[in-house]
């Protein structure tokens, strides 16, 4: 079973038994994961604006501070270095590696902009690695305030990276029944190789991994939106935006160090930082035996195996067997419930065998359900179901004695589902295209 299981992988995917073992992060042909390529002609310098819809929603868009394009071009990004690879880079120079942390505090608590201002560090220290390199900083759009970002439900900001690549973050005020949450939901990847069939991100198709600075500077963007225009600190991350956070583990992993750090500048807790996977059980099982301060979600979206197969490929490699397991061992060791993240589309997951398949599922370890509504996407033929529908679902789960929520859509008005706004740009032609490339990819990348 095992074997004809495989070879069915290899030929539908690309993926094998073996593949599956190997270490997370793939290597994809022209590109180097987490690691700028900085050949491309930098097209955004100087150029920074802002735009608001008819709606009570801001956009902004954005792009790394301008000197960066330039120096990227000679020199590496200090913030795109791993712990390890920064420890490594100051044995090169003959420095000891405690002065890692001295730079990594630098950086992320004083929020130090340039080499030479990282006063901890001796002159010549300074000196040596100005000369090998930069700082890189993405920023928010100038004048993104507006009267109307009192009532923004959700601000969504896209980012331009020193290599021309978008990626997108979504602010998301909560006010709701006396709560001050502030949530940030975050990229980790350029495009996504997944191909979930009801993303806009699916549709891109993957381009890079992002660097640990790179995710950094999408909450330290957002956080400067968030205290600007609502006099608030960002409270939540959630792993939720462009990507798929398992297939970028290491650098992931460390941007929650940092985040949660007690003495870098963010100061967020475990209780605060989730991490949603569609499913990677080598990436579950890593995250178990790992010390990450963050929460696990898992995009499950259908519990009945050929539906899940028919929404998310990805569900033809890990079955829901397997995840089951993994999340078991999961709450076992963390502690910790799993929240199963549950996107309700009319007519395909919604109906009474779907809720019965979930409810055994969701039963098997501490779990909590959150109900998400489909944010509709131009030519992408799923629709969102009633709110009849929706409430006659939840009580099943609820009478089921489950803990279940539902999250409203917010951010329809903004294209807010992920890898919508990024995505605009592409006519239905080239989605499609996408589409049928994204397939190859995912073949490329597990071969
Ligand atoms: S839902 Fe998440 S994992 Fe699936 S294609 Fe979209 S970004 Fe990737």
């Amino acid at each position: 079973m095992t074997y004809r299981r495989g070879v069915f992988y290899k030929a539908i995917l690309g993926y094998s038994q073996a593949v599956r073992h190997r270490p997370l992060e793939p290597t994809f042909p022209g590109s180097n994961p987490g690691t700028p390529t900085h050949d491309a002609t930098p097209v955004f310098v100087g150029r920074r604006f802002s735009f608001q819809f008819n709606c009570n929603t801001v956009c902004c868009v954005s792009d790394t501070e301008d000197s960066n394009a330039f120096r990227s071009m000679s020199k590496q990004d200090l913030k795109a270095l791993s712990t390890n690879e920064l420890k490594a880079a100051l044995a090169a120079l003959g420095e000891p590696a405690y002065r890692a942390e001295q730079i990594r505090h630098a950086l992320y608590s004083q929020d130090v902009r340039e080499i030479d201002q990282m006063t901890t560090l001796p002159k010549a220290l300074r000196e040596k690695l100005s000369a090998a390199f930069f700082i890189s900083r993405l920023s928010p759009a100038q004048g993104v305030g507006s009267a109307e970002k009192e009532n923004a439900q959700t601000v969504k900001l896209l980012y331009e990276l020193s290599d021309g690549a978008q990626i997108e973050t979504v602010l998301i005020p909560d006010w709701r029944e006396g709560r001050k949450r502030m949530t940030v939901c975050v990229s980790s990847q350029v495009g996504c190789a997944m191909a979930c069939k009801f993303c806009a991100t699916g549709y891109m198709g993957f381009s890079r991994n992002l660097t640990i600075g790179e995710i950094i500077d999408q909450v330290w963007g957002a956080m400067e939106v968030a205290e600007t225009y609502y006099a608030q600190r960002i409270s939540n991350v959630v792993f939720m935006g462009m990507g798929e956070p398992m297939l970028n583990f290491e650098r992931v992993i460390e941007a929650i160090e940092i985040l949660s750090h007690d003495r870098y500048y963010f100061k967020i807790g475990e209780r605060h930082i989730t991490l949603s996977t569609v499913g990677i059980v080598p990436g579950i099982e890593r995250l178990t035996e790992s010390k990450a301060k963050c929460r696990l979600a898992l995009s499950l979206h259908s519990a009945i195996e050929e539906k899940r197969q028919e929404l998310m490929p990805i569900a033809q490699v890990y079955s829901l067997q397997e995840l089951k397991a993994a999340l078991q061992r999961y709450t076992t060791i963390k502690r910790k419930p799993v929240f199963l993240e549950y996107l309700l589309l009319s007519g395909i997951n919604d109906g009474e065998e779907d809720a019965k398949a979930l409810i055994k599922f969701a039963r098997a370890f501490p779990s909590k359900i959150n109900l998400i509504d489909y944010n509709p996407i131009a030519n992408i033929d799923y629709e969102r179901v009633t709110e009849s529908k929706k409430e006659k679902f939840m009580r099943k789960l609820a009478d089921a004695n489950l803990t279940v929520t539902c999250r409203r859509s917010r951010g329809a008005d903004i294209n807010a589902a992920c890898g919508q706004l990024a995505t605009q740009t592409l006519s239905t032609k080239k989605i499609k295209n996408v589409a049928q490339q994204d397939m190859r990819t995912s073949t490329s990348i597990h071969n």
